[in-house]
């Protein structure tokens, strides 16, 4: 049995409040907490969400190393393939609501052609199974690259603005310090775990 600690009153709460889904990652609040919730931090948290799925699926590329993969090969490739799909979709999600932080930025046509490229992947094939992009699934992939790096770019941007908001609104959210922090603590669980198989 987890104990499970409101993220932000730190209260524990007991086993019926927790509802089986990633609590960490969702950084569970108690019912008095999460209904204080603003937008922001509402929107802080769908970012992190995106964020950490984005940082664990570019991790898993980076320390993995090819022996580690071929020999799980099947359960990599199913763990990867969901980050990407999710952290697309949450991306495409946060990029379409267009939150007070952002909605008066205008990207720079670098960045407006990579949101360009994570709609156009969200709508045919993220969020909906289009037969004839299924079909020629190379093709599609060939045609609308979207490295890491240029997802790295977006969420950069995006914490950027965060944090001006965090600051111009003096919400204390501190939205770098918490993302920083997310990036620390994958890539030490990360590597923690794979150590485990060495
Ligand atoms: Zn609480």
């Amino acid at each position: 049995m987890y104990e499970n600690i409101c993220s932000k009153c730190g209260r524990s709460m007991s086993s019926v409040a927790w509802n089986g889904t990633s609590s960490t990652v969702a950084g569970l609040q108690c019912i008095e907490c999460s209904s204080k919730m603003n937008d922001f931090e509402i929107f802080l948290k769908c970012l992190s969400v995106a964020y950490r799925e984005f940082f664990l699926y570019k991790t898993i590329h980076e320390e993995i190393g090819e022996e580690k993969y071929r020999a799980h090969k099947e359960l990599w490739d199913t763990l990867i393939l969901s980050l990407e799909l999710d952290y697309k979709i949450w991306l495409a999600k946060i990029l379409e609501t267009r939150h007070e932080c952002f909605k008066s930025y205008k990207f720079a046509s670098d960045y407006q052609l990579i949101i360009e490229k994570i709609e156009k992947w969200r709508d045919n094939f993220g969020a909906h199974f289009k037969s004839n992009i299924l079909r020629n699934w190379k093709v599609f992939i060939e045609a609308n690259p979207l490295s890491i790096e240029s997802a790295g770019k977006i969420f950069e941007k995006i914490i950027d603005l965060a944090e001006e908001y965090d600051r111009n609104t003096g919400s204390k959210m501190k939205p770098k310090e918490q993302f920083s922090l997310i990036v620390e603590k994958t890539k030490k669980q990360f590597n923690e775990y794979l150590s485990v198989f060495s």
